[in-house]
């Protein structure tokens, strides 16, 4: 694919859910929950610095080679009904940042710093109480 994208100048729009995937071949990366997008950054800056706590917790959720990780870190709760989220951020009920805001009010995508956006109270100057 990356063969193919350089002599074609094509783009490639990946879905998935493998992280060694997205790191290795994407420049820009959406993460998305529940139908709505948490956070959007190059490939670098969500890496080094995650900022929804959603992508915070599918980095904690890599495996690693090196050293006793212990066990797996897992992502509290199930994902929502699509057809009956919850009200306020659709990913409060899972969060363990979560605020009385984000229980009643749904955060919108802003950007945040140079050529990124992301999706939660934390980062606004309302914050999450
Ligand atoms: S808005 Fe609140 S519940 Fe949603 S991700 Fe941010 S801190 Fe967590």
């Amino acid at each position: 694919m990356r063969k193919m994208r350089e002599e074609l100048g094509m783009a490639i729009l990946l879905i998935t859910h493998d992280l060694a995937v997205v790191a290795e071949m994407a420049h820009r990366v959406i993460v998305m929950y529940a139908g709505q997008v948490m956070e959007e950054a190059k490939v670098e800056d969500l890496f080094e610095k995650p900022l929804h706590p959603y992508t915070v917790g599918l980095l904690r959720s890599i495996p690693r080679m090196e050293g006793d990780q212990g066990r797996l870190y897992v992502i509290d709760g199930m994902v929502p009904d699509l057809a009956c989220l919850p009200q306020g951020c659709s990913f409060h009920p899972r969060c363990p940042e979560a605020g009385p805001r984000c229980r009643s009010e749904r955060p919108l995508l802003q950007n945040v710093g140079q050529d990124r956006r992301v999706c939660c109270w934390l980062h606004t100057e309302k914050g999450v109480n």
